[in-house]
């Protein structure tokens, strides 16, 4: 066997190859999964090997089905790329193998959650008391902070939903856009709130939620035990619901306001875009992510709380052999007890970029899904939304000739982006969300999509 050092020398030698690698390699990879198979299914050995040997199997056999997602022209879903700095943390907290479940288990990890927290709260312009979870991703935190939100509107009437459980107690509410994403209903199908919960309020025609119908909502049933569920950045066009008003209204009756900001919370980083979320700091508790718009390796959401007391008393707990371990953990503000410490990741992504970078590649990605959406529509290409941040849905004509060019743009390689059906209609989807992507690559990308398009 090589010697240790060599042996990680080598895995970053990988990584950084790859790295260099996504810029310019065929974005959209036709999955080969029966070459995936040959790699991975093998006769489970009696025997291990050699660590180097480890490496260098997983390598050859993941290798043919590695996607560029991280590379500059990867515009599907909202996928953000990975800084350097963050990514090179991210590898060294991998070596250092800490439990980022309480201060006693890795004080480093702690502290790095908590200065990462103030960073965060200070650039999304939230209150610095709120409590900020490190979650797996948005699906995690929604869960954790509808939990919160449970518990608060509950215990107002009287109802200690963690010792008493959903069966008798007073009917929950819930008010969502007609446009939610999809895992507001399944946070609330694992809460037991269940999805007939919700009343659903129509949305304008970029797909944000109506403020007058919200409103009267909230005005029509002031006594219930009722959740608001705000989204700032529609996953498919990008709109922002209403906030101050709507935050405003539902402090008056009691109701918990919960932000779905999976992406979009981070235009509150912007000083040339905030005002688009202005209010958004009134809501009660905010979910976003980490690994899309700030570009920190997978995983990293942030469950961020105003109520702190509310936020450790619906998930935290504590046992006998935990008594002594150092205080508030780290563990209580998350679904997760022995967990990775993701806080050094999004500390060294905030460090690498600043405030002022994070503003500029907030900025630049709704720039260039802007440049991008004009140059479709010069080339004839419908563009069915407001770009009003950084994602586009184009049409093509029809809902076939729609998917045909998906497709043909998919093998052809230049970038790569999905599909979404809006107001019934096939779109392509756009999304500009990784530090990396220049004017050259929008135009680039847009050239082969035109391309692809005449001959499709
Ligand atoms: C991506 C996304 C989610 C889910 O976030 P994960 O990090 O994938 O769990 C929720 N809401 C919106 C608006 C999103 O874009």
């Amino acid at each position: 066997m090589r010697d240790r050092r060599e042996l990680f020398r080598q895995a970053a030698d990988i990584a950084a190859a790859y790295r260099q690698s996504a810029v310019e390699r065929p974005v959209g990879r036709a999955p080969n999964l029966e070459t995936l198979r040959k790699g991975f299914h093998r006769e489970l050995p009696s025997r291990g090997i050699a660590p180097d040997q480890v490496l260098d199997s997983l390598v050859a056999a993941a290798e043919p089905g590695l996607v560029s997602s991280a590379g500059p022209r990867y515009f599907g879903f909202v996928t953000g790329g990975s800084l350097d700095g963050a990514t090179a943390a991210e590898i060294v907290a991998t070596g250092w193998d800490q439990n980022g479940f309480s201060p006693v288990m890795s004080p480093a990890a702690m502290i790095a959650e908590e200065a990462a927290g103030v960073w965060l709260k200070d650039l999304l312009r939230l209150p610095a008391t709120a409590t900020v979870g490190f979650a797996t991703g948005t699906q995690q935190a929604t869960t954790i902070l509808l939990a919160a939100a449970r518990q608060k509107v509950l215990a107002d009437r009287g109802w200690n939903v963690g010792v008493e459980g959903l069966a008798g107690s007073p009917r929950l509410r819930v008010v969502a856009s007609a446009e939610r994403h999809a895992t507001i209903d399944r946070s609330l199908r694992l809460l037991g709130i269940g999805t007939a919960a919700i009343t659903e309020v129509s949305t304008d025609d970029n797909g944000a939620t109506l403020e007058k119908e919200m409103l009267a909502e909230l005005d029509a049933h002031r006594d219930a035990a009722t959740i608001v569920c705000l989204q700032v950045g529609n996953v498919n066009t990008g709109a922002v619901d209403p906030l101050r008003r709507v935050c405003e209204a539902a402090r008056e009756v009691g109701a918990w306001v919960h932000v779905d900001g999976a992406f979009g919370l981070w235009t509150a980083a912007s000083p040339a875009l905030n005002y688009l979320v202005d209010g958004v700091d009134l809501a009660d508790s905010w979910s976003t992510d980490g690994h899309k718009w700030l570009n920190v390796p997978y995983d990293s959401g942030y469950a961020i709380c105003a109520h702190p007391e509310i936020h450790s008393a619906a998930v935290g707990y504590t046992a006998a052999y935990l008594e002594g371990a150092g205080g508030a953990s780290m563990g209580d503000l998350v679904l997760d007890s022995s967990r990775r410490a993701r806080g050094f990741a999004t500390w060294a992504a905030i460090l690498e970029l600043g405030r002022d970078g994070i503003a500029d590649m907030v900025d630049r990605c709704c720039e260039l899904a802007k440049r991008f959406a004009r140059t479709l529509a010069d080339g004839g290409v419908e563009i069915v939304n407001e770009v009003v941040l950084n994602q586009a849905l184009a049409s093509f004509g029809n809902n076939d000739r729609t998917d045909a060019v998906i497709k043909a743009v998919q093998e052809e390689g230049t970038c790569w982006l999905g599909g979404t059906t809006w107001r019934g209609r096939r779109m392509m989807r756009i999304s500009v969300s990784n530090w990396s992507t220049t004017e050259e690559d929008i135009d680039r990308s847009a050239r082969a999509i035109l391309d692809v398009a005449r001959k499709t």
